[in-house]
């Protein structure tokens, strides 16, 4: 089985996760960076069984090193955030379904690599997300009648939210959503081989865009996503057959990187010589 463990990014009603199964336990994890969790281990009744970590981005956004740390060590295989977006692209209104196919780094107050010891860089972004997990994610949602944009995610910092020149400059670069949760994450579980994929959820249209009063398409769409979220759990739980997980392959060979991913944070132990 290949674990799966959902990062909600989204704002869900209280004991709106209960849909994917009956609390098992809940673990804390110790890492380089601290202690994450509490980490929520669901399991359905039909057998399936999830991580959860909700959080809600900045100011209390966990160290994302710590969170793609925690789920390597729980032996999680795939990481999902559930994405809230701010759309650039004038055709994504509030509550469009957004799975991006490639992003733009526009962060820059945030930790970039777990790599500090070791020369493991140039990993390649190519491609930006794991292909299977969103090509699961696209079928699932398509299968329960969601229709699913693309595009591209702009990561930035926040907490706070874009000027309108900023976004009509976003837009310029060929963005068509905007995030906080995204950047780093996705780098850094290619660093630790994981698959990583978004499933981002339209809440908020850019600064730049006329205003449009909410009239709850944003709770419509989280609502049919939660109830897809068990069989989309149980697609992505399949063992991956991506690449995503020998990303590094060549730099263990070469003695770039030492077989054992639990040393890669360092401190490098320098006594051999
Ligand atoms: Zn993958």
């Amino acid at each position: 089985m290949g674990r799966v463990l959902i990062l909600p990014a989204v704002w869900l009603p209280p004991r709106a996760l209960e849909h994917l199964g009956t609390l098992v336990k809940e673990v804390t994890v110790d890492t380089p960076w601290g202690e994450v969790g509490p980490v929520a281990l669901r399991r359905h009744p039909s057998g399936g069984e999830v991580y959860i970590l909700p959080y809600s981005g900045h100011p209390t956004r966990l160290d994302p090193r710590g969170t793609v740390w925690a789920a390597k060590t729980l032996g999680v295989r795939r990481i999902l955030t559930w994405e809230r977006l701010v759309a650039l692209d004038t055709d994504l209104q509030r509550g469009a379904v957004v799975v991006p196919d490639d992003y733009i780094d526009w962060t820059r107050r945030l930790p970039t690599t777990i790599f500090t010891e070791y020369g493991a860089g140039y990993i390649p972004q190519v491609p930006p997300f794991c292909p299977e997990t969103h090509a699961t994610t696209r079928a699932l949602l398509a299968r329960e009648g969601i229709p699913i944009h693309g595009g591209v995610y702009l990561g930035v910092d926040g907490p706070r939210r874009e000027t309108p020149a900023e976004a009509a400059m976003y837009r310029r670069w060929g963005a068509a959503v905007m995030g906080m949760n995204v950047i780093p994450e996705v780098v850094l579980s290619k660093e630790l081989e994981l698959c990583y994929g978004v499933l981002g959820v339209v809440t908020e249209l850019a600064a730049d865009r006329p205003p449009v009063p909410p009239g709850g398409e944003v709770r419509e769409t989280l609502r049919r996503i939660l109830s897809a979220l068990p069989a989309l759990v149980a697609a992505l739980a399949v063992e991956p057959t991506c690449t995503c997980h020998v990303t590094l392959a060549r730099a263990k060979a070469q003695g770039v990187l030492p077989e054992d991913w639990r040393l890669w944070a360092g401190p490098r132990d320098t006594s051999k010589g």
